[in-house]
């Protein structure tokens, strides 16, 4: 058995599928039919190399986190997704799709976005290539996320905001899909996680999983062999977490951890912990583990990181935990913002919000000195400072620390 690829039909184990609206059979049945004779393409792979490398900056460092090992006592490794062009991982599949639709012969480009950080990846993308962009985006997230809402519009994009429902990120969701359904023809639908019908979540763990090809070569380098004894990375829909495991999870050596968001706990009504909380259900198009009442009405859920805020995991994750290939932990609020201060304070680098919360796995599990732990550090911290400076007293990092005398 293999975790890295769906079947024919699009099913990791119990776990995906297309469930999409008749009018929309046409366009994912191309996608299903095309996705991988293009993507593996000679003349689709040299142009998203080349991108990858001369536009985003690839290959991201592997850094060899000192202080933070010592203090753990194990060997830390981080990967610096942090580094690319736009700040997080989520370019690479921008690129990719975009690419894509070029080659499917489509002009026009919707995508969802919830904190923005999808949204300006794919407007840059589009940007790059001169195609038309618009982008879904719930009307309270339009409010809170000004500085990427102003990104998007000077890369081009439009943003068109999503009035129903909670405003939030489902919503943006739900009308994407209804232009995609008016539109089918001429336009591609750039999903931003390994979530949605098949193909979408096998195409964005492909264009992610240049995240671990890296790792492989890299560790190759660094300690003479190519698995680390543990990867670790953060899961909202989970791509980062699936291009961070995707060369590991056929390797049995290699012991997978994912950190979902706990936000104010588990059992206190304002979480994102989708393992613990959630059911087996159909979301945004495939069949996965979801928040729900009993009725199958979707929970709305909580994370201080906007990134982590879904009520759902891809399929690709939900056969990992059903079949405990991987461990999940639940990562609250507070416990992410301290490893924010703590490898700011460490080691220089100020993490995305999301990504602290992988990195809170280090104070949660035991590892041994010689083990190797990588951990996927998915975005940057500029977009969270807000956040940042409101929990600067809570965090380990006390004001006064911070002042610069
Ligand atoms: C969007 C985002 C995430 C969460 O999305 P995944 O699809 O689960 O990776 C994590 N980290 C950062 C920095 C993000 O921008």
């Amino acid at each position: 058995m293999t975790y890295k690829n769906p079947d024919q039909n699009g099913y990791y184990g119990d776990f995906g599928g297309a469930f999409v609206p008749e009018m929309l059979y046409p366009n994912v049945a191309e996608l299903q039919e095309k996705y991988i004779q293009i993507i593996e393409s000679e003349e689709f792979q040299t142009e998203f190399q080349d991108l990858l490398k001369n536009y985003v900056g690839r290959a991201t460092p592997l850094y060899f986190a000192k202080n933070l090992s010592k203090k753990y006592q194990t060997q830390i490794y981080l990967k610096r997704e942090d580094l690319n062009h736009t700040g997080a991982h989520k370019i690479n599949n921008a690129l990719g799709q975009v690419l894509l639709a070029k080659k499917l012969g489509k002009k026009r480009i919707i995508a969802e976005t919830g904190a923005g950080q999808h949204g300006v990846a794919t407007a840059t993308a589009c940007a790059l290539m001169n195609l038309e962009c618009i982008v879904y985006m719930g009307e309270i997230d339009i409010a809170r996320q000004a500085p990427n809402v102003a990104r998007m519009q000077m890369l081009g994009a439009k943003v068109v905001p999503a009035t129903s429902g909670s405003k939030t990120l489902k919503d943006a969701v739900n009308e994407a899909l209804r232009d995609w359904i008016n539109n089918a023809t001429t336009t591609h639908y750039i999903i931003g996680s390994v979530v949605g019908p098949h193909p979408f979540p096998d195409l964005v763990a492909r264009f992610q999983s240049v995240i671990s090809q890296e790792i492989k070569w890299q560790l190759k380098e660094k300690i003479g062999r190519e698995n680390p004894d543990y990867v670790i990375a953060c899961v909202g829909g989970g791509s980062n977490a699936a291009g961070t495991f995707y060369h590991f999870v056929d390797e049995p050596g290699v012991q997978i951890i994912a950190a979902e968001a706990g936000g104010f706990g588990v059992n206190s009504g304002k979480s994102a912990a989708t393992t613990f909380l959630g059911t087996t259900g159909v979301l945004h198009g495939s069949k996965s583990i979801v928040m729900q009442t009993k009725d199958g009405q979707v929970i709305e859920p909580h994370s201080i990181s906007a990134g982590l805020d879904y009520p759902g995991i891809g399929p690709f994750h939900a056969n990992l935990f059903k079949n405990n290939r991987a461990e999940f932990f639940s990562i609250d609020d507070d416990e992410a913002l301290n490893s924010a201060f703590e490898l700011t304070k460490m080691e220089g680098i100020i993490p995305a919000l999301e990504s602290a919360h992988a990195l809170s796995i280090l104070g949660k599990k035991k590892f041994q000195k010689d083990e190797v732990v990588v951990i996927c550090l998915s975005g940057r911290g500029d977009k969270d400072m807000e956040t940042y400076l409101a929990n600067m007293e809570t965090g380990i990092l006390k004001t006064e620390d911070f002042k610069i005398n």
